[in-house]
């Protein structure tokens, strides 16, 4: 029988999924163990509302694959990567026709009548290679391999991933360790993946690399450009707010290659070509010109570099934009006087925008776009990536990022590293690290031999996964901390158990700029542990003399060396957070708006770049003719580690599937349900196909979650100049019927 409310145990905290945030509330049986449900919690940024993933996808924590024990690999004749060669082994079609529930991924759940998900790590052939191990023999092989690796070759020869599913305190410690222990910037995490093109371009347009807006402001825009962003999948609370700012009156401009559901809400959908955005932009912007509808005062007073950028963009007429981009000159011109006459105009982009290799060039005509018209600074305007995971706005902020300590100061400059290392008391390196795919190359280049991987599984989440595997294959040593046996895992030379989010306190950071607090509902399961005490431990046996007893005492480390987050503390943060920065928590919510009266740049001003169009870096061709787009679903997470063991989650959404125009399935004489082989120039892959008329003609979409298809064989490892971000969203691929056997 179901336990009455009023019998189950609160726990107010935040849902672990997207960067929107929302607060929550789990109902605990704590007399028979679990949760009951979820419900919303109120809140500014999500009043209360939830999506599927909040509502239902938690049970995860729950399942009998979670890592209970430290793991140490025994078999010296199971050369690592020999199991991910199932990877494309599995992608064959008997694998996809098994579909969920008869792969052989069940692991310990098998024959407990629990449910059977198909395509995840193959429990059962992984574990026999390795063995079980105390805590204590676990971390002191740890230090002494690092410090071996570390002693031998230096310090360029270790790296760390951290997670941005890992709390503020946990990002913040886990970036310290590799600074401070290892005297190395190497340390990234998946903000390279997502919106790292953003940052680089705030940071050289305004000197902030967060939002300048909530996305809560739309309802005080009368128009909102929505570019590059599946938001009603990716960050669907938030895209109810657009739904209802748009019921009072917003008018939505939506920009995208997909007709993704935010498209039936637009009062314009600009459907361009992908890979054409700085084409559109600048068109748009030419057009914004002629009009006359730019905003004279703010480009004098609070912009540099406008001749040059207008210059830039008198060669992109609406004609040649239209030419280039696909989208109807009509369409370029009504964008451009909706856009230029807006009293309050604001922009909310996504992925589609950063993961190009011209992520950087896409977000720097964005910044232009706002503030050629004057729109920052107000509400209702501004510029507003919106941010993956629920916490990789907190993780950048707290420095786990190769070229910045935290707070996004420079790795490279003097006096900020002076700062550092008096604080952490020690010496630090000079010298920016390597991303996250640059991690990859330099091991394959025999650089980097060591590495720990905190919470992140770049066996499927970076691009050209058969060069990672290649990679990872090559290391001398992997650390693995992860929840469950993840495809990175099975590299690993140690595995250690680490927590859920459900299982330890610490905050988070939202793509508002909204800091909360998450906490603990359960104890972490077995012998795991709590992320930042398993990081402490590996700090102290490498020699650093740590000891902190609470995620509250490292937030008290870390606010102090964060300007932004000044005046924050655990005690002031409320019921639904607080918005950074803040002058005084007790008495506001924090400052919705930046940029009011002068940007964050040295000279105050916002630095026009101007952009030139260039076409991605593997087009179509004869053999390759159709161009591949990568995301997320609405009911799964990157990965799929969390949401494919989450029961509900995964029923909706079992398997992958190549979203196709009908045009090109019939051409190809397919239908729905169907299997088709789609390949690249890298690696191919069996699935069904999905006809869908939100895809254009020449493109398919492949989400990325799903191990057994694993979209990422196909992906190219090219990345954005500056931004590094490799190009999820554009390679060139061939789609064949999968004939039965
Ligand atoms: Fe969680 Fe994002 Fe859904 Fe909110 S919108 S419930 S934060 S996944």
């Amino acid at each position: 029988p179901i336990q009455p409310k009023e019998k189950l145990d609160a726990v107010d905290t935040v849902c672990p999924y997207c960067g929107v945030g929302c607060a929550l509330t789990y109902y605990v049986d704590r007399e028979r163990g679990g949760i009951s449900f979820a419900e919303g919690r109120d809140q500014p940024g999500s009043q209360g509302r939830l999506c599927v993933k909040g509502r239902y996808g938690w049970d995860y924590a729950a399942s009998t694959q979670r890592l209970t024990k430290p793991l140490i690999r025994v078999e010296s004749s199971y050369p690592k990567g020999a199991l991910s060669q199932d990877v494309k082994a599995e992608s064959d079609r008997d694998v996809v026709r098994k579909g969920r529930g008869e792969g052989k991924g069940e692991g310990k759940g098998k024959g407990k009548g629990g449910r059977k998900p198909g395509g995840l790590v193959p429990y059962d052939e992984v574990m026999p290679h390795f063995r079980e191990a105390s805590w204590e023999e676990a971390l002191d092989l740890i230090a002494s391999r690092l410090k071996e690796i570390h002693t031998e070759g230096g310090p360029g020869t270790i790296a760390g991933f951290g997670s941005a599913k890992c709390s503020n305190e946990e990002a913040y410690l886990f970036q310290k360790l590799i600074r401070a222990g290892f005297g190395t910037n190497n340390v990234d995490h998946c903000t390279r993946l997502c919106h790292a093109s953003s940052v680089a371009a705030l940071f050289e347009g305004v000197g902030s690399g967060a939002v300048s807006t909530t996305y809560g402001d739309v309802a005080n825009a009368d128009v909102a450009i929505i570019t590059g962003s599946n938001a009603t999948a990716n960050h669907p609370v938030a895209s109810s707010f657009f739904k209802q700012a748009r019921r009072n009156g917003t008018k939505i401009i939506y920009v995208d290659p997909r007709s993704g559901t935010v498209a039936d809400h637009a009062d314009i959908f600009a459907q361009l070509k992908p890979g054409t955005d700085v084409a559109l932009y600048n068109g748009i912007m030419h057009e914004v010109i002629r009009l006359g509808l730019i905003d004279r005062d703010f480009i004098a007073s609070r912009t540099s570099n406008y001749d040059e950028l207008a210059r830039t963009v008198e060669a992109y007429p609406p004609e040649l934009a239209a030419q280039i981009s696909g989208v109807p000159v009509e369409t370029i011109r009504e964008i451009a006087r909706l856009w230029g006459e807006a009293k309050a105009g604001v922009i909310y982009w996504g992925m589609g925008i950063s993961q190009h290799t011209t992520g950087t060039d896409n977000a720097r005509c964005l910044i232009a776009m706002c503030s050629i018209t004057g729109n920052v600074g107000r509400p209702g305007t501004g510029l507003h990536p919106l941010r993956g995971q629920n916490n990789v706005q907190g993780a950048s902020d707290a420095g786990l990022i190769p070229m910045f300590y935290p707070n996004y100061q420079p790795a490279t400059d003097t006096a900020t590293r002076e700062v550092f290392e008096r604080a952490w008391g020690t010496s630090l390196s000079p010298e920016n690290g390597l991303t996250v795919t640059e991690v990859i190359k330099s091991i394959l280049d025999g650089g980097v031999r060591a590495m720990y991987m905190l919470g992140e599984n770049p066996f499927l989440s970076d691009p050209n996964i058969n060069k990672v595997r290649k990679a990872l294959s090559q290391l001398e040593f992997l650390v693995v901390q992860d929840i469950f046996l993840t495809e990175t895992a099975e590299f690993a030379d140690v595995i250690l158990p680490a927590s859920s989010y459900l299982e330890k306190d610490g905050t988070y950071t939202n793509t508002d700029r909204r800091v909360q607090l998450g906490r603990k509902v359960f104890d972490p399961p077995g012998e795991a542990r709590v992320d930042w005490e398993i990081v402490q431990e590996i700090a102290r046996r490498i020699g650093l003399d740590w000891n902190y007893e609470s995620p509250r005492e490292i937030f008290d480390e870390m606010v102090p060396l964060m300007p932004d987050y000044a005046n924050l503390d655990y005690d002031n943060l409320g019921a639904g957070g607080k918005l950074y920065p803040i002058e005084d928590p007790d008495l506001t919510d924090g400052t919705v708006v930046l940029f009011d009266e002068r940007f964050n740049t040295d000279d105050g001003l916002a630095h026009l770049v101007p952009a030139e169009w260039l076409p991605a870096k593997e087009l179509p061709s004869e053999e390759y003719p159709f161009v591949l787009n990568t995301g997320r679903l609405l009911q799964h997470w990157h990965t799929g580690s969390m949401t494919r063991r989450s029961f509900a989650l995964d029923a909706i959404a079992p398997r992958a599937e190549v979203y196709m125009h009908p045009d090109d399935a019939a051409a190809l004489g397919l239908a729905e349900g169907d299997l088709a082989r789609v390949a690249s120039r890298r690696g191919e892959i069996v699935l069904n196909v999905k006809v869908s008329h939100r895809e254009v003609p020449g493109n398919v979409f492949i989400p990325f979650h799903f191990r057994e298809a694993a979209a990422n064989l196909l992906t190219i490892d090219e990345i954005d100049p500056t931004g590094k971000i490799p190009e999820f969203k554009f390679c060139a691929v061939k789609v064949a019927p999968e004939l039965a056997s």
